[in-house]
């Protein structure tokens, strides 16, 4: 018998009377490189008269196995074998006995549990420092764009005009599309108009690479800063409608017009575009130079819902195509910025009275865009309906256009 390969036995001292057994069932050879037993199960159970089935069940009572050629890679400890197979099974890479890798699985958690517990500490210390910026702020000075964006969320937000706090700014409707209402949330924390207020949720924080940081600002709960001046927050609201209805006199009226139009309505159409498109289940719409082209040659001639019906139309066209044999659906997505130029160009040319798309003006148009109309420039719905680009700056505004 080969010892090295053979298992070493440590005996149970209580259970003397299946030593033997143990030592029967263990043992084995080497034969040209095959391990060998001795005896079968089958005959050792013969032999030492214990039913088949209790064979091993009375071996691991006698004697515990280990081998001696393999070894725990952490303790050292030679492993144990539970059963026959253990020793004939081959077996790959290193060895871990049970304690070893249950201590190592509970590393492994430990170090995450405390990766977590530094990244929330981080998230909190980010949070906490932003709950001290924009402390106050000086709304006599603010500037005439920022006034419109601070006043609609004043209007969308109770609580905000009440005591200076919001929430789920999201679901406040500021604008058409989430992105661009984050973009105006983040311009205005730039500005030192609002900051994080106590209970922002550490979500609303991304710690990235090389401790770089960002926030959702939509996730953010956010507070406006307190007056220079000692204003109330419903004294705030007054002055910032004060700043609005000043128009011409605010030389910064022009320009934040044509800003905010611009804006608003290239954010609707692009809205409108993949909402149509997802209607008529065509494939996601790719935005690339030429839809932005088509978009701003619309809306440079018509008016933001004249806009959206021209969409829909174009869009309803690209479907029907699509529904053509041989007609590929990805190419019909194509022809919808092309087709929309030349609408546009046929619907001028031609004179068309485009019906104008539109929603409930005071209850699901975003908050921005009727303050925009009804408080900015003073037109209401009717200039909502009506107002090109080209229009706007050449009747309503005396701007460069750029
Ligand atoms: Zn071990």
């Amino acid at each position: 018998m080969n010892c090295l390969d053979s298992p070493f036995l440590c005996f149970d001292i209580s259970y003397s009377e299946y030593w033997q057994l143990a030592l029967d069932y263990w043992s084995g050879d080497d034969v040209a490189g095959r391990w060998k037993w001795h005896a079968s199960v089958e005959d050792l159970s013969g032999l030492h008269g214990v039913p088949k089935k209790d064979v091993p069940k009375f071996v691991k009572l006698a004697a515990t196995a280990v081998s001696l050629m393999r070894r725990c890679m952490d303790c050292d400890f030679p492993q144990e074998l539970s059963s026959r197979s253990t020793v004939t099974s081959k077996s790959y890479g290193d060895y871990l006995c049970n304690a070893c890798l249950a201590a190592r699985n509970q590393a492994r958690l430990r170090r995450r549990e405390e990766e977590e517990r530094q990244r929330f500490a981080a998230e909190h210390a980010h949070i906490a420092e932003n709950c001290q910026r924009n402390k106050t702020f000086d709304y006599d000075g603010i500037s005439y764009a920022n006034a419109a964006i601070a006043f609609s969320i004043m209007l969308a937000s109770d609580e905000a005009c009440e005591v200076g706090t919001f929430q789920r700014s999201d679901s406040l409707n500021l604008c058409e599309s989430s992105s661009l209402s984050s973009k105006l949330l983040g311009r205005l924390s730039n500005a030192g108009v609002l900051g994080f207020d106590e209970g922002t949720p550490p979500q609303a924080v991304e710690i990235g690479q090389d401790s770089k940081w960002g926030y959702f600002p939509h996730l953010v709960n956010w507070r406006f800063a307190s007056d220079l001046g000692g204003r109330s927050f419903p004294e705030v609201l007054t002055l910032l409608g004060k700043v609005i209805d000043a128009r011409d006199a605010d030389l910064e009226y022009g320009g934040s017009v044509a800003e905010m139009w611009r804006m608003l309505a290239y954010d609707d159409a692009l809205n409108h575009l993949s909402q149509e498109v997802d209607n008529y289940q065509l494939p996601d719409v790719r935005v690339g130079p030429k839809t932005e082209q088509a978009i701003w040659h619309a809306l440079d001639h018509f008016s933001i819902p004249q806009v959206r019906r021209e969409i829909t139309n174009v869009v309803k066209n690209a479907a029907a195509l699509s529904q053509h044999r041989d007609f590929v659906r990805r190419h019909a997505l194509n022809t919808i910025p092309g087709n929309l130029i030349s609408y546009v160009d046929r619907a001028v040319s031609e004179g068309w009275q485009v019906s104008p798309l539109l929603r409930n003006w005071q209850n699901e148009e975003p908050v921005l865009l009727t303050v925009l109309f009804n408080r900015v420039l003073g037109t209401g719905l009717p200039g909502f309906k009506t107002l090109s680009y080209s229009v706007l700056t050449a009747t309503i505004l005396n701007v460069d256009r750029t």
